[in-house]
């Protein structure tokens, strides 16, 4: 179905807010685009990378406009984990089968390409120009230096609020009666530190691996850059013995990492630099709904759900909405009262699958990977999985290399783990792990 071509603001040129802008004008509507920040192609890169990895949803959404190829030259894949463990040598985990990947890239070369492209194309881009209202019957927003100055009004047909997980658009829709909203923090936050070039311009360490050192309750992981860096980001608990809180000197840090990671401490040329200046920041889970209001206003990626960063999917998320919202407008063409109904019902139980998944990968992550049973379950379900590919597909891999609904991945997540309760309950379970009377267990209870 055709749509008649509507005056759309989007709030937010990030990921999500750029990619939905190019989708929108290319269906023939008019776009302006609002960012509080400036113009985020004209700021100097300050050297540091921060990098996210992009898997089967963000890639399917961007085939679907064209731009998987180009964006992919920007783009690393990697297609194992590589397993930096204390007391033993860097091994190596395949994600998937051949030829399946996950893909790092930066977050600002991204961003800057999408710009281009939905500027290319037509929109309008409004820098520097903060929303601080939005009046969703009449889809006005209201833009301004401070909150209490002089504000500039604008009308519109539509409102898109793209703009991230402390959304001003989410915030007025908060005030209407009957809006769920809950935000959990979660008691770990995160730092971002580099692993700069070799002299030649060569990574450090292998290039097309997602690193990983795991220590129980804090960890780093590390991605590759196009520049021979590799971004590297440690998780760990704000407070506790070994915390944020913890590390105030030079002293204490050297000590910290000279424990815990001292092969690769010697990769990190600006260690204490980077420690002491980078910000700790904190992550959240945030879920709303309604996602929308009448015909006029919808919230997108971020905005309405934002989740934890432990199965690196909180921008496939929000780019798989984009998908679904515009295959939705091709079903309903000019009823948008519609497409807002579909595209929130649709989306709403994924979203929040998502992030239960990924609540789940964070506590899995920073309490189990310890435990001695849950490590020999990991090991039972890979055994397993070898033998019967075709019967046993991890969580991760319907996360990461499907498109079906995060939703089935949950379902069908708990139905395997609810075999392996039974499982790991057998006899002697520890010695016959691998065993055919543990292999037809399993099969006898798919
Ligand atoms: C540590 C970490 C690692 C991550 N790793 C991954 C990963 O590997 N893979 C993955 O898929 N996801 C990852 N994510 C999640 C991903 O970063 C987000 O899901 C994604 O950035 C959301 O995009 P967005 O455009 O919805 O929101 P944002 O990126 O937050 O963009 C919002 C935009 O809105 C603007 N804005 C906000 N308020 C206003 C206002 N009042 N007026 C005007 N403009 C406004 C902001 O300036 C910003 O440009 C990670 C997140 C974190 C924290």
């Amino acid at each position: 179905m055709t749509q008649t071509s509507k005056n759309i603001a989007i709030v937010g040129s990030g990921l999500v807010g750029s990619l939905l802008a190019l989708y929108l004008k290319r269906l023939g509507h008019s776009v302006t685009v609002f960012d509080r920040r400036p113009d985020i192609r004209n700021i100097k890169f300050s050297g540091r990378s921060i990098n996210l990895a992009m898997s089967n949803r963000g890639w399917k959404t961007l085939r679907e406009i064209g731009l998987e190829e180009e964006v992919k030259k920007l783009a690393i894949p990697l297609d194992k984990r590589a397993m930096h463990i204390v007391g033993q040598a860097e091994y190596y985990q395949n994600y998937g089968k051949e030829g399946e990947a996950i893909w790092s890239i930066s977050r600002g070369v991204l961003n800057r390409k999408m710009i281009d492209l939905a500027e290319n194309a037509g929109v309008i881009f409004k820098f520097e120009e903060k929303v601080w209202d939005v009046d969703l019957p009449t889809a006005k927003l209201f833009t301004g230096d401070t909150e209490k100055g002089q504000w500039q009004e604008y009308r519109f047909d539509i409102i898109l609020g793209c703009d991230g997980a402390f959304s001003r658009v989410r915030h007025k829709m908060q005030r209407r009666s009957r809006f769920d909203y809950s935000q959990d923090f979660i008691d770990v936050g995160y730092k971002e530190l580099t692993i700069p070039p070799n002299e030649d311009g060569s990574h450090k360490l292998d290039k097309n691996s997602f690193h990983i050192w795991p220590r129980g309750k804090f960890m780093l992981i590390a991605m590759p850059n196009l520049d021979g860096s590799f971004t590297c980001t440690l998780f760990m608990p704000f407070e506790g013995e070994v915390s944020f809180e913890n590390i105030n000197t030079t002293e204490q840090a050297k000590t910290f990492f000279s424990t815990y990671f001292p092969n690769v401490m010697q990769d990190m040329d600006d260690l204490m630099e980077d420690f002491f200046n980078n910000p700790t920041s904190a992550m959240v889970t945030m879920k709303c709904y309604p996602w929308t209001y009448w015909d006029k206003v919808a919230l997108v990626g971020d905005s309405a759900h934002a989740v934890v960063p432990f199965y690196g999917q909180g921008m496939n998320a929000g780019f798989e909405d984009i998908y679904e919202l515009n295959r939705i407008i091709k079903k309903h063409g000019d009823d948008w009262e519609a497409i807002f109904q579909e595209y929130q019902k649709e989306r709403k139980p994924n979203a929040d699958a998502i992030a239960e998944l990924s609540y789940r990968n964070f506590i899995e992550m920073s309490s189990k990977t310890a435990e001695p049973k849950f490590l020999l379950q990991k090991k039972i379900e890979k055994h397993f999985a070898s033998r019967h590919p075709e019967k046993w597909i991890p969580a991760y891999s319907r996360v990461t290399f499907s498109d079906k609904p995060y939703t089935e991945a949950l379902a069908l997540g708990d139905a395997q783990e609810a075999i392996m309760k039974k499982v790991m309950q057998m006899p002697d379970i520890e010695k016959n792990w691998d065993s055919v009377a543990v292999e037809e267990k399993i099969l006898s209870l798919l």
